[in-house]
């Protein structure tokens, strides 16, 4: 189909103020939305996941999508925040007798601005935030060198899936990379893999790499990521024992599973109990390994937990609670565990997935590391002048208070990136937004908004034990986070999310009764 074309995309009386709607344009699936006194069309999935639009939300023009919480600008399909990294396509409108018209647009390039700026911006590590910061300076219209230093054999791609529809082996491997090639060519991002930076001396802003190289900056970005932790074991080193960070862990994992064997999973974390269901999906038997009495108890509360580890069983994933391995016995090769309770668990392979620490031993003797992170400022910006830190590395002090923490999702190592980005080039701090993640567990999407590392009341709307739910986290009655699990819209945990940027509370009362509806707390046309 010719995308000058005007094509009758619906009736004009079907489109409801602020209602979003999804129709069939040709081939192309097309969002509607009449807000503000006209009626606005674009691309209905969003670039990341293709997620459906129209089971998003809308606040003002902030069109916010259900899988991940991508947002964009609905007037011209700006991204305004990860996990997604491109614009949507934009429709042309016009309305005839009663009927909508659109004409078909093609989703915005980002161009290499033009200039002659003869900087060189470093970026240290291409994963989330690293790959999110160099998109984002030359959409901020930097024109200099960027150089993208990663340790890796090849460019960023998406880390989240190595636990999920990789590890299933659904997703094949030209589905990671987050751009191709050709992407970083044309925008002059210098894509230097295999390099691994081994120090970094802040006054002359300048790294040393493992074969001895230097390279100088203007300003560097350091967004090295975690290393994955081995617990002190005996034999956790053997082969069959492995851990899963990068995409070189997770073909090696694979490699190494057994057809039709046993894997045990040692930790109950994220990665674990993901790579628990993808190894189930795999018809592998999997046990899993930890201290901990209720997985993801800490981070939920009990019941979720609770819930969780039934959607695990239900699936046939066996637990070992309470316990801990103390030793991993084989012939040259990890054969079985030895428990802490005693007992001796069979294992063809063992994953590991006990946790990270920041990747941080280049810093060492540069006074920017300070106990294992990188404490930065509301900038991103370390101790020294002109270096920047962003990712599971940076330690930043919240505006609400509390101790220094660091945030090791997805979504917020973008975010960070792109913040980094523009204060590399001195550009004004965008608004930041409640730090979001999600986990995918037996084709259950848990999420989670905001921040709650205590809580004295936990609050839920439908039920935390079985179909979906939304679980509220207060200390006293301001509501800090707020999880949500199986909601086919997840309208409601987007609308509260805002409320938590915007530090609105809603009462633990309010926030339980079902006669609430969230989207009262929308705000009007204009936010955006
Ligand atoms: C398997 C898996 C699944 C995950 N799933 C989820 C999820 O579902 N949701 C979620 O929110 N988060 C998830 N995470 C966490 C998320 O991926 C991280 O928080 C995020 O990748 C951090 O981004 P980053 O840019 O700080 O670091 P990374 O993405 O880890 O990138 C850092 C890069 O720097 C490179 N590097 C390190 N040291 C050097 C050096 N000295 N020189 C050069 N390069 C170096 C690394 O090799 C890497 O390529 C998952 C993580 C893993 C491992």
């Amino acid at each position: 189909m010719e995308s000058g074309e005007w094509r009758q995309a619906a009736e004009e009386a079907d489109l409801v103020e602020g209602r979003l709607v999804e129709v069939a344009v040709g081939d192309r699936q097309v969002l509607l939305v009449r807000t503000g006194g006209r009626i606005h069309a674009c691309a209905a999935e969003c670039p990341h996941y293709k997620g459906h639009l129209a089971r998003g939300s809308l606040s003002g023009y902030t069109l916010t999508c259900p899988s991940h919480n991508a947002r964009f600008d609905l007037r011209d399909g700006r991204l305004l925040s990860p996990p997604a990294l491109g614009d949507l396509a934009v429709h042309e409108v016009k309305v005839e007798r009663g009927k909508v018209w659109v004409r078909l647009g093609e989703a915005p390039r980002i161009e290499m601005p033009a200039g002659t700026d003869d900087r060189a911006f470093l970026i240290v590590g291409g994963g989330a935030a690293g790959a999110a910061a160099a998109e984002t300076l030359r959409r901020e219209g930097y024109s200099g060198r960027i150089v993208l230093l990663t340790q890796e054999p090849v460019g960023p791609y998406d880390r989240p899936s190595l636990s999920k529809d990789y590890l299933t082996g659904e997703a094949p491997a030209k589905w990671l990379p987050l751009r191709g090639e050709k992407f970083y060519d044309r925008l002059r991002i210098e894509l230097a893999t295999g390099s691994r930076v081994t120090s970094l001396d802040p006054r002359s802003r300048t790294l040393t790499l493992a074969d001895g190289s230097t390279m100088r900056g203007e300003r560097i970005l350091l967004a090295t990521g975690s290393v994955a932790l081995r617990p002190p074991v005996p034999g956790i080193d053997l082969p069959g024992c492995f851990t899963l960070r990068s995409l070189a862990d997770a073909d090696a994992l694979i490699a190494g599973l057994p057809a039709g064997g046993s894997v045990a999973v040692l930790g109950a974390s994220f990665l674990g109990l993901e790579a628990a269901s993808s190894l189930r999906k795999r018809g592998l038997e999997v046990r899993v390994v930890a201290p901990e009495e209720v997985p993801l108890e800490k981070v939920f509360g009990a019941r979720i937990g609770r819930r969780m580890k039934a959607e695990a069983e239900k699936e046939g994933v066996r637990f070992h609670l309470g316990t801990t391995a103390i030793s991993v016995q084989g012939n040259g090769r990890a054969r079985y565990l030895v428990l802490s309770d005693g007992s001796h668990l069979e294992a063809d392979a063992v994953l590991i997935g006990v946790g990270v620490r920041p990747a941080v031993e280049y810093l060492a003797g540069s006074g920017l590391a300070e106990a294992g992170a990188v404490p930065v400022n509301a900038r991103q910006a370390t101790a020294a002048e002109g270096i920047f830190a962003a990712g599971d590395i940076a330690l930043f002090k919240e505006a609400s208070g509390g101790p220094p923490r660091r945030i090791e999702h997805w979504t917020e190592a973008e975010r960070q990136g792109r913040h980094a980005a523009r204060a590399m080039l001195g550009r004004s701090p965008l608004p930041r937004e409640a730090p979001f993640f999600w986990t995918r567990q037996h084709g259950k999407s848990l999420k989670y908004v905001g921040h709650a590392p205590v809580w004295d009341r936990l609050v839920f709307r439908g039920n935390p034990l079985e179909g979906s739910f939304l679980a509220g986290y207060y200390v006293g009655n301001v509501l800090r986070a707020v999880a949500s699990l199986g909601k086919d819209r997840d309208q409601d945990l987007i609308r509260l999310g805002e409320a938590l940027e915007a530090g609105r509370s809603v009462s633990p009362e309010r926030f339980s009764d079902p006669d609430f509806d969230p989207l009262e707390l929308s705000t009007g046309p204009g936010r955006a």
